[in-house]
């Protein structure tokens, strides 16, 4: 059985570790640090590092990758264009057959340039993709790839769970209850977080289905969001993608 657990690492990062009770492996996904993954294997001492997924490039999802890798020999597993010391060089759309599990590799580029999320049974590591009820910002790509890498995760199974790298939760739903003041679903689910976060509890993860009833970004091509943003942003906006830049610009400065 597959079991999901978490270390915290600086002072928003979640560092996601999978864990198989029966073949007694487990898989650390972007370790920013190397201190919490050690520590946490020493723990499950019964369990060896199979491998070390990474979503991107960026210091705060590989900062631990050198020391981890010294100290367990776990082979790098990373997006192919992109600055990383990688043993497996990937670039979306394999399928890694690993003894934790098996792993579908997605391309969602917009954030970096060769960003990836990674799938197992309706658990999603999609990095600085999708977060809960928001997106990444836009380092390297266009809009429209990081617009065409959310619809493509949008259409995973509702049940999906996102797992995302940032515990941003809150700032998002401010911004978006800003967009859409009357959604009460996003009136709950902001109740339900500052609860959690008074708690000192993740947020994450989320569930698709609740993404796509909150979260702006995934909702460009509905005509409530739409009228909602063009209000807010006293603009014109066409299509789905103009609301997408112009809903990510104005949360760039938020
Ligand atoms: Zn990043």
């Amino acid at each position: 059985m597959l079991i999901i657990e978490y270390i915290k690492a600086f002072s928003d990062n979640y560092i996601w570790l999978l864990k198989n009770n029966v073949t007694q492996t487990c898989i650390a996904i972007d370790p920013g640090e190397a201190g919490g993954v050690l520590a946490w294997l020493q723990v499950n001492a019964n369990f060896k590092l199979e491998a070390i997924l990474i979503t991107h490039h960026h210091f705060d999802h590989t900062g631990g990758i050198k020391d981890l890798q010294k100290a367990t020999n776990a082979p790098i597993y990373a997006p192919q264009n992109e600055p990383i010391a990688a043993d497996f060089a990937l670039k979306g759309g394999e399928n890694l057959a690993l003894k934790t599990a098996q792993i579908s590799v997605i391309a969602t580029p917009g954030h970096t340039k060769g960003h990836l999320s990674y799938l197992t049974c309706d658990n999603l590591f999609c990095g600085d993709t999708l977060f809960a009820a928001g997106c990444g910002r836009i380092f390297e790509g266009t809009h429209a790839q990081m617009y065409n890498s959310l619809l493509c995760l949008a259409k995973l199974s509702p049940a999906t769970k996102i797992y995302c790298a940032h515990e941003y939760t809150l700032s998002n739903l401010k911004f978006a209850q800003t967009i859409e003041p009357h959604n009460q679903i996003i009136s709950h689910k902001l109740a339900e977080v500052k609860i959690l976060q008074a708690q000192n509890l993740p947020s994450i993860p989320t569930v698709l289905a609740d993404e796509l009833q909150i979260n702006p970004f995934l909702r460009c091509d509905n005509p409530s969001l739409k009228q909602a943003a063009c209000l807010y942003l006293k603009q014109n906006l066409t299509d789905e993608l103009a609301v997408f830049t112009a809903l990510r610009s104005a949360k760039d400065n938020f």
